[in-house]
């Protein structure tokens, strides 16, 4: 079947199973177990959830391997780090990983005595930093760049070098791009963004294909704690139906943004791996489906930038993407990344396509007065 149509049905019952045809969250923190614990399946709320079951599977669909899911983007991200990385090991990041990712390294990593090396995603840099790793993280396209690295060259090298991969895949989502395809050992992402997409939810998950790993993760998040809401997770299984519906919606309008952005004078840089003369764009196109909902430009200074977003009325002045509404903000406003004063990251919604585009022309003809 056509991949949208599995991603639709990706954890639920069966077609002929006569009864409800989508089941309920189950709130439970405890479960009635006479005798032998281990001849149960379910015991207590934090080993599991019988509502994890169906969206764990679906998320398994969704990345082509074995999925855990945890309570945010940042538990799942922490699991990894946590069952791969012990004192004197050393972990390759992208100079340009998602801030937090890169805050939890300098802070608790090192201070575990962690080597953290920082290197760019553009043009393969982190390859030159691979020697006596334990971990490559990549993350493409980058946050906030949308710099693009090669997944599979990347995951031949490291482990070549004797290093494991994880891929943060938050950007692009399973469905435009599958880490686990192109070998990396393990994928992360925060399903916060585009895999719910409607600004209700903090979750994320992670996926591997060897068992062992993945039963390494399930005993972390037992351990640890960082387990998702029956709730959170019955919600997040409801809007993944529409993941290619969504995300099929926004990449079109992100190529039409990114190309109207392109070609206005106001626009000092624009950065969308859809487009031709984005430098990654060649390998975008080789390993993802389309090149994702988020476009990043460049206005200059902060007075345009904020004069642009003061003049948005359709559009929401918001951190995170993905979401069915569009958003935009000035990156700067929060620190910590390597981008100028008019840095904007805009995460193109489902609006139709003109609504956006005239929004946008009106924040820039403010910037430009
Ligand atoms: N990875 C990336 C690329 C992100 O952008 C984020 C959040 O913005 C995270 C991980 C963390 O996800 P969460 O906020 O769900 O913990």
């Amino acid at each position: 079947m056509h991949r949208d149509t599995q991603i639709l049905n990706a954890g639920h019952l069966p077609v002929k199973e006569p009864g409800v045809m989508v089941e309920g969250p189950q709130f439970v923190s405890t479960f009635v177990t006479p005798g032998d614990p281990a001849q149960h399946a379910f015991t207590y709320g934090r080993f599991e959830n019988p509502t994890w079951r169906p969206w764990e599977e679906a998320l398994g669909v969704l990345e082509g391997g074995d999925a855990v899911a945890f309570a945010s983007g940042m538990a799942a991200a922490s699991a990894v780090l946590g069952v791969t990385l012990r004192p004197g090991d050393a972990v390759v990041l992208p100079a340009e990983s998602y801030y937090t990712i890169r805050t939890l390294a300098s802070t608790w990593l090192e201070a575990i005595g962690v080597e953290v090396r920082l290197a760019p995603t553009r043009g393969e840099g982190q390859a030159d930093a691979l020697a006596g790793a334990k971990l490559l993280w990549l993350e493409t396209p980058s946050n906030p760049h949308l710099d693009v690295c090669d997944i599979a060259t990347l995951t031949a090298a490291a482990h070549a070098a004797g290093a494991l991969v994880a891929v943060d895949n938050t950007t692009a989502t399973g469905y435009l791009q599958q880490p686990l395809a192109l070998g990396a050992d393990y994928v992360v992402a925060s399903d916060t963004k585009a895999v719910t997409g409607h600004a209700d939810l903090i979750l994320g998950h992670v996926a591997s294909r060897d068992p062992a790993r993945v039963a390494t993760l399930r005993d972390w998040r037992t351990r640890h704690g960082a387990i998702p809401g029956p709730m959170e997770v019955w919600l997040a299984h409801r809007s993944l139906a529409t993941l290619p519906l969504r995300l099929n919606c926004q990449c079109a309008s992100a190529v039409r943004l990114a190309e109207f952005l392109s070609s206005h004078s106001a626009a000092k840089a624009v950065h969308y791996p859809g487009l031709p003369t984005h430098p990654g764009h060649a390998t975008a196109k080789r390993q993802m489906r389309a090149f994702g909902g988020v476009v990043s430009f460049d206005l200059g200074d902060r007075v345009r930038a904020e004069r642009f977003m003061g003049a948005l009325s359709l559009v929401r002045e918001a951190t995170s993407f993905g979401g069915v509404h569009s958003t935009a903000e000035r990156r700067a406003r929060w620190g910590g990344d390597a981008i100028g004063e008019g840095f904007i990251r805009f995460s193109v919604g489902c609006e139709a396509v003109q609504d956006i585009l005239a929004d946008v022309e009106a924040g820039l003809r403010a910037a430009a007065i």
